[in-house]
């Protein structure tokens, strides 16, 4: 019996090629496949066999080699590798052309899975240049009756070769161990962790794939918002300082400012400024669209906390964020005397002075600096801060238990900071409820004044040519022009392909006499950000970039977002990223580009870009279609991966949420310690990048 930890290359079967397409799933140990659950089943008595083929059909089948052979065609310079196979029910001809080394691989009594394209030729029907792959000797495998499963896979792994790891692999379930208490199991009526993985793959009837799914889908709902409770009973056993309030001055700070708060960005700072009056420390969530305006309201509480001769603290998610908005702060806050400083990897100051880390700390440690912008390297284990009263995240996904630990160690009080957290993510309220269960939420849903819709397009093959014209007379105008490229390939995390390939394309054949730049993971963070800087500048009119990049960077003088491979993403990210124009009085644009065959239900999709210009209707569009896996990345939520749990199952929900409660006040590392280790686990893996 293989054990759970075993790679998965070790299982019999997986070649080395099987392995490494498994790796692109994320699939590297038995532990791994065995959570990896099917998407749906089909009810098969019998799999199509070759008796059954028909011309112009697509098939994928099992079968042994009877003959092969290679031969070389002089007049078509081209190699041929002809093969006979049977299932046992007929025979096939198999040819694949300009593959010689196929004759090398296969041999006359392999077993073999083929998948390709079959049509009628002078010798017979043929199935030609098939997808092949050598499977270990069938067995009585095909005669399984009940459900069989039917895994999400790449182009180049079969269901048969999924299915044949899965198959060879359920008995190691015994190893799982139960990790959820006793008194839940019985409580929500659960099966054991041991059957729910032998059934959730091979279930043998549709009511025990239920009863199934129950289980596992509670699993997933509880790991999510035990999170939740373990964070609200820290804060219920927390206190913080609390501010009074400075009515006369934030009176005003807002007259001063150059425009008119709009009614969301008041009623959101006046809550802030409330829950700063508190001693439990404030947790709020404020949710923004794309320049909805809420570094000021953040700003605001910056002030306020200085006026009570409290440090803040703002963290944003890269260096360049963190450098734009230390200079809005130093333009709100500099005439009131407060002191602004940065701390990032590459930069460190304190007004207009860089200083050395020594004195950034000893400044920090003894409250000579009032507000510090920063990455995460400002809650490194060496910055401790005289007085911290507040901590603003932007654009980061949620904070767990150990980050808020750690937070209050480095207080020289004994009190927890105040924290707000900011994202423009667009989470609909079912949603919200269950994420972010612990938070209060202020939403900011109006625009500034003056803004004007982002003129959006989804464009077919044939208006390309139409859109390059249009992007060029942008340009010449002095205008600039973000494109950005999905990944297209899940080895491909740093989107290296993608960029290369669209910045190739587009300075060869599109815009041959312009200058472009790119941007993806693989730069530094340096190099990146020497990019960022000359783009601002406006050295270069067109920059290529991937999506993971840079959200929340503000270049007002780019009025057009060109976005490729556009059915590849969420509306709510496409949102995001056209958020990244507009941001001026200008008319901007945003171009999507649908490059692939595009179903129906994908094309309503995008087209409700065009109609629709806020983010939470579009969220709670996709929402409805995709499901909220899809809608949020994992990364940018914080959200665990859901595979089976729907988050819009409020019964569900709701009983998860008790035990969670449940389980937080009555359970300890002693006495629930496989609990603890699971929960554990799930924070690691969701909330750190
Ligand atoms: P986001 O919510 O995306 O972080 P920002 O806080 O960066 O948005 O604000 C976007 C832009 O809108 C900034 O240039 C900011 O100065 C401006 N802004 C913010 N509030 C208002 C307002 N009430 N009226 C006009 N402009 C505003
Ligand atoms: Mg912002």
């Amino acid at each position: 019996m293989y054990r759970l930890e075993h790679a998965l290359k070790s299982v019999s079967g997986v070649t080395p090629r099987i392995a490494k397409e498994l790796a692109h799933l994320g699939l590297h140990t038995v532990e791994d496949m065995l959570y990896f659950f099917p998407f749906r089943y089909e009810e098969y008595t019998t799999p199509a066999t070759l008796e059954q083929v028909q011309d112009n059909s697509f098939i994928t089948f099992e079968g042994r080699i009877e003959s092969i052979g290679m031969r070389k065609s002089k007049q078509r310079k081209m190699t041929m590798t002809e093969a006979v196979v049977s299932d046992g029910s007929a025979t096939l001809r198999v040819v694949w052309f300009n593959q010689p080394y196929i004759a090398k691989q296969i041999h006359v009594g392999d077993f073999v899975t083929l998948s390709g394209k079959v049509s009628a030729t002078r010798y017979g029907l043929q199935c030609t240049n098939p997808k092949y792959a050598k499977t270990a000797r069938r067995k009585e495998a095909l005669q399984y009756r009940g459900l069989t499963p039917v895994y999400h896979s790449t182009a180049e792994l079969t269901q048969q070769q999924l299915r044949a790891i899965t198959k060879q692999i359920i008995p190691s379930v015994s190893q799982a161990e139960e990790w959820l208490p006793r008194e839940i199991m019985q409580r929500q009526k659960l099966m054991s962790i041991t059957e729910a993985l032998r059934h959730i793959h091979y279930p043998e009837s549709i009511e025990q794939l239920n009863k199934t799914l129950h289980r596992l889908r509670f699993e997933e709902l509880f790991l999510l918002v035990v999170q939740s409770a373990f964070i609200k009973q820290l804060r219920a056993h927390q206190t913080a300082r609390a501010q009074t309030y400075h009515e006369e001055e934030m009176k005003a700070f807002v007259q001063e400012l150059p425009f008119a708060l709009t009614q969301d960005q008041k009623k959101a700072a006046w809550r802030v400024l409330q829950d700063l009056q508190e001693s439990q420390p404030m947790n709020r969530l404020l949710e923004g669209d794309v320049g909805s305006g809420k570094t000021i309201v953040a700003a605001m509480a910056l002030y306020h906390t200085s006026l009570e001769k409290q440090q803040g603290v703002m963290l944003a998610p890269t260096t360049l964020l963190a450098r734009q908005h230390y200079a809005t702060l130093r333009s709100l806050l500099d005439r009131h005397g407060i002191r602004v400083g940065i701390y990032t990897q590459g930069m460190r100051m304190i007004g207009d002075e860089t200083v050395s880390r020594e004195k950034m700390h000893k400044a920090l440690k003894q409250g000579d600096l009032d507000v510090v912008v920063g990455t995460h390297a400002l809650l490194g284990e060496e910055v401790v801060y005289a007085s911290l009263g507040l901590v603003v995240i932007d654009e980061q996904h949620r904070f767990g238990v150990e980050q808020r630990k750690t937070l209050k160690e480095r207080n020289r009080e004994a009190t927890a900071p105040h924290l707000l957290s900011m994202t423009a993510t667009p989470i609909p309220r079912s949603l919200a409820l269950v994420m972010y269960g612990e938070l209060d939420v202020s939403l900011l849903r109006e625009k500034p004044q003056g803004r004007q819709d982002v003129i959006t397009r989804v464009v077919t093959k044939k208006e390309q040519r139409e859109v390059y014209t249009k992007i060029t007379q942008e340009i010449q105008k002095g205008r600039q022009v973000f494109v950005v490229c999905p990944l297209i390939d899940p080895s491909d995390v740093l989107g290296v392909t993608s960029v290369t390939q669209e910045y190739e394309k587009l300075k060869k054949k599109i815009f041959p006499g312009y200058a472009i730049e790119m941007l993806h993971g693989k730069l530094s963070n340096k190099e990146k950000e020497t990019i960022m800087q000359r783009f601002e500048a406006n050295e270069f009119p067109i920059l290529v970039a991937t999506s993971v990049i840079e959200v929340g960077i503000d270049i007002p003088n780019a009025t057009v977002m060109m976005i490729e491979g556009a059915q590849r993403f969420g509306l709510a990210q496409l949102h995001q990223l056209r958020g990244r124009v507009g941001r001026s009085d200008m008319q901007s644009y945003c171009f999507l580009f649908a490059n692939e065959e595009i179903g129906a239900q994908t094309q309503q999709r995008l087209h409700a870009m065009e109609q629709t210009h806020d983010g939470f209707t579009l969220a709670e569009y996709d929402l409805q279609l995709r499901g909220p896996g899809e809608v949020y990345g994992v990364r940018q939520s914080g959200l665990p991966p859901l595979k089976l749990a729907e988050l819009t199952d409020m019964e569900l929900v709701s009983s998860a949420k008790e035990e969670a409660e449940w389980f937080v006040k009555t359970q300890t590392n002693t006495t629930a310690p496989q609990a603890y280790k699971k929960i554990e686990q799930q924070r690691l893996t969701t909330h750190l990048e």
